[in-house]
């Protein structure tokens, strides 16, 4: 009798719990940023499934008071390198495996990124090539394990060396990414900037990457710094990275062509200049490659400055993290606003609409609009007054899923 009643009380319990399930999510908000470039106030997110359904300030259901928070879409990274980590001996161990370490140990470290990369307020990555992004996206598709949707270009085509290829080679080599799963290209049209950035593809080489990837439905980002810019502008690529060393009427020209553009403002050099003891020795990091990257981190800034001052130049938010910075993407809101002088919401756009549209997935993500995937933070001040308040993430929803909830529903903090 007593187990009976015991099962009574539990399906009573379960089907309370199932229909609180059903009832939507409504997060009241005070400020709302809707990522593209408006704030709205005292309102309600009203979200079913995975989905924004509406704005209604007086709309009932599981209600998580954000007042007195700053709500936005979750930011989108259109430059990540997600598998990267520190091995066992604390030094650079690159993107997949490294010789002293094991694949479990790898992947732990690389699962463990994407939850800091998730956590740190980002719900969209771009990851621009190693073969560890496909399995880590689709465990993260699969609801397995935690972390932001990743795109990824899972192999990159690098020119020069023992990388040249013919143009009818390079088509096949596209042709074959996409087969393989990859969501865009990846290209290397530069050396690194630690090596003099000079060009490795031709135009013609470069013309047939693009032309491909085109013709694959694959967008195309390519690292170019100097000349490689105008290549790649003419080649009819998507996205130019870095850009240091260019030409600076290669700005208007890319603003001309509608190519975006992704330069870095500090992240990635301060994670490199903080973390030099992990990387120094490492496959590619040198001192003469730190000094040469101290030598230009100036005149990058003052290129994003101007191109920050291009009309119709659309720069798009992504930072290059790779070991040590993942989770700290949000730095570079920081360096953007405080070194190079963006208005903060531009700055914040580029993390979201701008740089769904660059992905191509407006339709999808990037604002708050009805029908969109529910990808929504929430950090603690405003960004806006103060661009420091992007380190304080304390609410993370992807897909309508709460990962990170640092407020109760009183509206009450709760610190980390
Ligand atoms: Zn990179």
């Amino acid at each position: 009798m007593k187990r009976v009643l015991l099962f009574l009380a539990c399906t009573i319990a379960g089907a309370g719990m199932v229909a609180a399930q059903n009832q939507p999510i409504v997060l009241r908000v005070s400020t709302l940023l809707d990522g593209k470039g408006h704030a709205l106030h005292d309102t309600a997110v009203v979200i079913e499934g995975d989905k924004i359904v509406r704005l209604d300030p007086h709309a009932t259901g599981r209600v998580y008071d954000l007042r007195g928070l700053t709500v936005m879409p979750g930011w989108i990274d259109c430059h990540v390198h997600i598998s990267w980590h520190f091995g066992p001996d604390g030094k650079n161990a690159g993107q997949g495996v490294a010789k002293n370490e094991s694949p479990e140990q790898a992947f732990l470290e690389i699962a463990g990124n994407a939850w800091d990369t998730l956590m740190g307020g980002f719900t969209t990555v771009q990851s621009v090539g190693a073969e560890a992004d496909a399995p880590l996206r689709d465990a993260i598709n699969r609801g397995e394990i935690p972390g932001p949707r990743i795109l990824t270009a899972i192999r990159p085509l690098s020119g020069g060396g023992r990388g040249n290829r013919s143009p009818e080679q390079i088509r096949e080599y596209v042709d074959q990414d996409k087969a393989m799963g990859a969501d865009l290209m990846k290209i290397f049209a530069s050396e690194s900037i630690r090596t003099g950035g000079k060009p490795t593809l031709t135009q013609e080489q470069l013309n047939a990457a693009c032309d491909e990837a085109k013709k694959d439905g694959l967008r195309t980002l390519v690292h170019a710094y100097g000349v490689a810019v105008k290549m790649s502008v003419l080649a009819g690529c998507t996205e130019v990275e870095h850009g240091m060393l260019m030409d600076p009427a290669d700005l208007k020209l890319m603003a001309d062509h509608g190519t975006y553009f992704d330069p870095q403002a500090g992240l990635v050099q301060n994670n490199y200049f903080d973390h030099a003891k992990e990387y120094l020795g490492t496959p590619g990091y040198t001192e003469e490659g730190f000094d040469a990257m101290r030598k230009v981190l100036p005149s990058d800034v003052a290129m994003i400055k101007q191109a920050l001052a291009t009309p119709g130049l659309k720069m798009v938010f992504g930072t290059d993290a790779v070991a040590g910075a993942h989770g700290r993407n949000a730095e570079e809101f920081i360096y953007r606003v405080q070194q190079a002088g963006e208005d903060p919401m531009r700055a914040l756009v580029s993390a979201n609409s701008l740089a769904a549209e660059s992905l191509n997935l407006q339709d999808q993500i990037g604002s708050i609009t009805p029908g969109l995937q529910a990808d929504i933070i929430a950090v603690d001040g405003n960004p806006l007054t103060d661009i420091t308040a992007v380190r304080r993430v304390v609410f993370v929803m992807r897909s309508g899923t709460i990962y990170e909830n640092h407020v109760s529903e009183r509206g009450r903090m709760f610190r980390r």
